[in-house]
């Protein structure tokens, strides 16, 4: 990995943290405020109960994908970024790109 490239990826990797947690805070509001009353109009409770389940899946997803963002940075930082964590191989730089989260190169994340 060239010099300056650690600078280019911690910033994407700020900004995707910042993203994130953002989605987090949109996304909560679904997963803690569904009444199970009659007040929530024409969804019926098995309908609330649905989209709580998926906004609490969502939220799952988007709390794996920050913590491994946050690794990554900290990789960054010890110099160990870029490099796929099962096979310690290099990962593609224009994977990082895509996904600058990833721990994995794309042959271990098949
Ligand atoms: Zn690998």
């Amino acid at each position: 990995m060239k010099k300056e490239k650690p600078d280019y990826f911690r910033k994407l990797l700020k900004k995707l943290i910042v993203e994130l947690e953002g989605a987090l805070d949109a996304n909560k509001e679904t997963t803690e405020t569904v009444s199970l009353d009659d007040s929530i109009g024409r969804l019926s409770r098995a309908d609330a109960l649905h989209a709580q389940n998926i906004a609490m899946s969502l939220q799952g997803n988007i709390q794996i994908k920050l913590n491994l963002a946050r690794q990554a940075l900290e990789k960054i930082s010890s110099g160990k970024y870029g490099v796929c964590v099962a096979c310690n191989q290099p990962i593609a730089e224009a994977r990082l790109e895509a996904m600058p989260e990833t721990p994995l190169c794309v042959n271990c994340s098949r």
